[in-house]
């Protein structure tokens, strides 16, 4: 077999075989909102939001991409990530260079991964972040696999709930974009989720009333928000894994 026609089967292969299947069981369900890429506005204006709603989000950041531009806007700069980790939310890892997983072979991956989090220690006083996501949502199998040794959870850009058994090598992500916008049947995932005991991720770039195809509105960002609010906890990731790490008599979430 050629190598370009493995690395095909690779990258399709990946998604199917679940790395780390585990039970998600949590009464009224959960939503988390999150950022990939931490554009500056994904603070000033989405974690504003959040924190309205006495909430607060979780931001898959590059530090490679730090107080450079990008397609999604100016990314946050080490001040703002600082910033961000005061006010309560949380940092977690997106690679360093924000590099293709699915085209980087291992040892490049490996050394991504330590660069990011070298630079999120240096930065914050020794701080581990605990989730990661894909970049572009894209891994091969053997990466994935290393990727779930290194972090307690991984999103990918699956859409919809993370309900019955999940893959925690490859959470479901939910996108909030404004060209493919659609309030009722982000309404109706939430509802499902929440009867289904499932934890709902969503996942947005910049949140700007000029948003990039892959960021919202305000307006957009908000309405979901505060449907959210009214129904399920919104949590961080790294909450949300806490609390399914809490003992099963708590009658809340279970763990296989
Ligand atoms: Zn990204």
């Amino acid at each position: 077999m050629n190598g370009s026609i493995a690395s095909h089967i690779a990258r399709r292969l990946g998604p199917l075989l679940r790395v780390r299947p585990r039970r998600v069981s949590l009464a009224g369900g959960v939503v988390s909102f999150s950022f990939d890429d931490f554009p500056s506005n994904a603070l000033l204006t989405g974690g504003t939001i959040l924190e309205k709603y006495q909430a607060r989000g979780t931001y898959y950041t590059a530090l490679g991409l730090a107080g450079g531009d990008s397609n999604v806007g100016p990314i946050a700069t080490p001040e703002e990530i600082c910033e961000t980790h005061d006010r309560g939310h949380e940092l977690a890892c997106h690679g360093h260079d924000h590099l293709d997983y699915s085209r980087a072979p291992l040892e490049r991956i490996e050394d991504d991964l330590r660069r990011n989090s070298d630079a999120f220690r240096e930065l914050l006083g020794g701080y581990e972040p605990v989730s990661f996501a894909y970049p572009y949502g894209r891994y091969l199998l053997a990466g994935k696999r290393r990727l779930a040794t290194h972090y307690a959870s991984c999103r990918g850009t699956t859409g919809g709930a993370n309900a019955g058994t999940a893959d925690f090598a490859d959470l479901r992500g939910t996108r909030i974009y404004a060209p493919i916008f659609k309030e009722a049947a982000l309404r109706r995932l939430i509802d499902r989720s929440k009867a289904a005991g499932g934890w709902l991720i969503f996942y947005t770039h910049d949140v700007s009333e000029t948003p990039s195809e892959y960021g919202c509105t305000p307006h957009q960002f908000e309405s979901i928000v505060a449907y959210a609010a009214e129904r399920s906890p919104i949590l961080t990731v790294r909450d949300v894994m806490a609390r399914l790490e809490r003992p099963a008599a708590t009658g809340e979430a279970a763990a296989e």
